[in-house]
């Protein structure tokens, strides 16, 4: 007979790494099954859950933000458990947590960027969005990293939200920025920025832009920045007009209108200029110690088999001076050791969320996947919601057949036991919300929404002081 856990005696015991929204609304979804009784622990790298909806989001995105307050729903149910601050690889093995669950979800999502790969590349003004998008929100990865805002003209590569979130925090005015949650070293740098010009590069053209309308329009909201269009870049070409009389698309046509509507637009002359142009590829980036100028070779539109539009280089190339530039073209997931990895993809091998062994192609029993590090990134934050529950389906399936692992010591004190050896400065969900209130108690004492810890040892000091725990320092 099959062993089958998910019974109260023997509860089906499952690991879920990362704790964003792949990480909670898999665990939601595993929380609702009724006549399966199921623990989850769900662990971190960092002292702070909720991935990228704390450290992706852009700050003056507050809205987006308040699904958290569904996360925090599920993490209050007495079967879910928060380990944060431990790390896979550094703190625990792969192999040792097999000895501890049935089941281990990875949802630890892209915390890397693509690359362009030309020359210049790695030169001094010259970043991964990436890592400002880290750095303005507060994650202690990036907190120390300094970007060169002396310099007056910026390129952003690339044509998806995020590069429509750079841009937007890099055009915000001052007062714009005081109002959110951003990183306040961030502010005060940002405050005293000499950008003026903020050139947006596209490949393609208006009609094949990956970013959403309402990102597209928020720049033309801004306070201090004009949003700039020339008539030949808001011109759609004769293969874009068929291709989207053949497949219409509603995002297409908004985000057309719209550049259109900024290029018969006068410049208000506000100080910073948002430049957006299209058709464009850098080649090369030039400078001798630190960016001076992007090559831009000009594109035009083919047909592809696969009936997509795609960019062809022409021979017509230009120099466009600018100081700084920050490529945006597409997160990146990341290796976890141990765990089987499609460098081509970025992404866990995996068929339909179960992981699957590079040798032998076939499932390895009890793991799984969900979110960007399973399908790549791409989609809003919902879109993980689907993602999560096809990935759980495949989880109680298995688990209905006996297709678990079997742990050696499955009790959940021996795995606290384990962890707590491990890694003695585990953050606890009820740690993180003394964070969370002092970090909104810091803000409103300043009349911002809240103001961010970005150093973890600062979050641990703070997590033992409120606790009574004695620090090595004595305070
Ligand atoms: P994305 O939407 O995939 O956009 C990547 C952009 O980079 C595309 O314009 C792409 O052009 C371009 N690109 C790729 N390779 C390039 C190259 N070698 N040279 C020049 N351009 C290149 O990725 P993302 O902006 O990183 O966003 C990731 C996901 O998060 C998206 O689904 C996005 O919608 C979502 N997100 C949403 C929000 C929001 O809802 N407000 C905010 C941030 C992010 P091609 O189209 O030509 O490939």
């Amino acid at each position: 007979m099959t062993f089958q856990p998910g019974t109260p005696d023997h509860p089906l015991r499952i690991a879920i790494f990362g704790s964003g929204p792949a990480a909670f609304y898999a665990a939601d979804a595993l929380f609702k099954q009724t006549n399966l009784t199921v623990e989850i622990d769900m662990y971190d790298r960092l002292p702070t859950p909720y991935g990228l909806v704390r450290g992706g989001v852009a700050p003056d995105h507050p809205k987006i933000k308040t699904v958290t307050k569904v996360y925090d729903r599920t993490a209050e149910d007495p079967r879910f458990r928060f380990y944060g601050n431990v790390e896979l690889g550094r703190d625990v093995t792969h192999d040792e947590l097999l000895r501890y669950y049935h089941q281990i979800l990875y949802c630890t999502g892209a915390q890397t960027d693509r690359k362009m790969d030309i020359p210049g590349e790695d030169l001094p003004g010259s970043y991964p969005a990436t890592e400002f998008v880290g750095w303005y929100n507060a994650h202690p990865d990036y907190r120390d990293l300094t970007f060169d805002l002396s310099q007056e003209r910026v390129a952003v590569v690339g044509n998806g939200n995020v590069a429509m979130d750079v841009v937007r925090i890099l055009a915000s005015t001052y007062d714009e920025l005081a109002k959110t949650d951003i990183a306040d070293y961030a502010l005060e740098a940002l405050r005293n920025s000499k950008v003026k010009e903020i050139y947006i590069l596209g490949r393609r053209g208006p009609a094949q832009a990956a970013y959403t309308n309402p990102e597209l329009k928020e720049l033309g909201e801004l306070a201090g920045a004009d949003v700039v269009v020339s008539q030949a870049d808001a011109t759609i070409d004769p293969l874009s007009a068929a291709d989207m009389e053949r497949n219409p698309d509603r995002i297409a046509e908004k985000n057309v209108e719209t550049l259109q509507g900024y290029a018969a637009t006068t410049p208000s002359g506000r100080p910073r200029k948002i430049v957006m142009r299209f058709l464009v590829s850098p080649i090369e980036i030039i400078g001798s110690e630190h960016v001076e100028a992007v090559k831009l070779v000009h594109n035009e539109l083919v047909l592809s088999d696969d009936g997509t539009l795609r960019p062809r280089a022409s021979a017509q190339t230009e120099i466009l001076p600018v100081g700084l530039i920050f490529r945006s073209i597409g997160y990146r997931g990341v290796k976890l050791p141990g765990v089987p990895f499609d460098d081509r993809h970025g992404v866990i091998t995996n068929i339909e969320g179960r992981v699957i062994d590079t040798h032998s192609q076939l499932p390895l029993k009890g793991e799984y996947v969900a979110g960007w590090i399973k399908r790549g990134p791409s989609g809003i934050i919902g879109t993980n919601k689907p993602d999560s529950v096809a990935t759980v389906n495949a989880m109680l399936a298995d688990a209905k057949e006996g297709m678990v692992n079997e742990p050696e010591q499955p009790a959940r004190a021996a795995v606290e036991a384990f962890i707590e050896s491990r890694q003695p400065d585990v953050v606890s969900f009820d740690d993180w919300k003394l964070l969370d209130q002092e970090e909104v108690a810091r803000g409103t004492a300043v009349g911002r929404p809240r103001i961010k810890f970005s150093r973890i040892a600062d979050m641990i000091g703070f997590i033992k002081s409120k606790k009574g725990v004695p620090t090595p320092s004595g305070d």
